[in-house]
């Protein structure tokens, strides 16, 4: 289930979100400032970010600056939400490094389809849902996951890590990052956990010899291999 943290001030918007989010199968984390915001942020990783431009104590693109210069958070989703349809705040929103842009009044389907479209260029998926490097495949949509022509058969938590690293080719994760991305909501999950999810991951992908994909990263942590680095 993707989840969204809305930062809104206005309480007739954060319920109107919230009632369009939830009906299309989403959870929503609210914030009405950017100091919640960033509590929030602090142990949650939300799939994407809904940021109102005027809020009380610090603009929502203070925060949306703050984001893109973190090397942890940059790479989380934002749309802009705003009453302003001036040209020039939706083009410096932009430049700071929103995702999109919406501006108030808007109706909920076209809140959700926009989200929808940004979460999907997010995880990098193409139109059909996919997403792949070498020879691994996975389709966002179905959930079919392939090496080669072999089908791999994943549990729901190896899926999520699975999709997480995909969607972060050549990046290292360390156990309490991916516990944080991946594990979000389970109870106190130890690192240990991560590493037991890791080699059940290998072993769903060894028939198809996928599984070399996964490289660990001597106290660091956890990489999935851009195809190009070979495997
Ligand atoms: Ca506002």
């Amino acid at each position: 289930m993707p989840v969204i943290l809305l930062v809104e001030d206005e309480a007739p918007i954060r319920d109107m979100v919230r009632f369009a989010l939830s009906r299309a199968g989403m959870e929503m984390l609210d914030a009405g400032d950017v100091p919640q915001a960033e509590q929030i942020l602090a142990t949650r990783r939300p799939d994407l970010i809904l940021l109102d431009w005027m809020l009380p104590e610090e603009s929502g693109m203070e925060l949306l600056r703050r984001l893109r210069r973190d090397e942890d958070r940059k790479d989380i989703p934002v749309i802009m939400l705003t009453a302003m349809a001036e040209e020039e705040q939706k083009v410096r929103g932009l430049e700071l490094g929103a995702d999109d842009y919406i501006t108030k009044p808007f109706s909920p389907p076209e809140l959700v389809a926009r989200i929808k479209a940004v979460l999907r260029r997010a995880t990098g998926a193409d139109a059909s849902g996919q997403i792949s490097t070498g020879a691994l495949v996975m389709n966002t949509i179905t959930h079919e996951v392939y090496c080669g022509d072999k089908r791999v058969e994943l549990g729901p938590t190896e899926y999520r890590l699975l999709k997480f690293l995909l969607s972060h080719p050549g990046r290292v994760y360390s156990r309490g990052q991916l516990l944080d991305y991946v594990w979000a909501d389970a109870y106190a999950p130890e690192e240990r956990t991560v590493d037991v999810s890791i080699r059940r991951l290998r072993k769903a992908l060894e028939p198809g010899g996928c599984d070399s994909l996964i490289r660990t990263v001597r106290g660091a942590g956890y990489v999935l291999s851009r195809s190009k680095d070979g495997a």
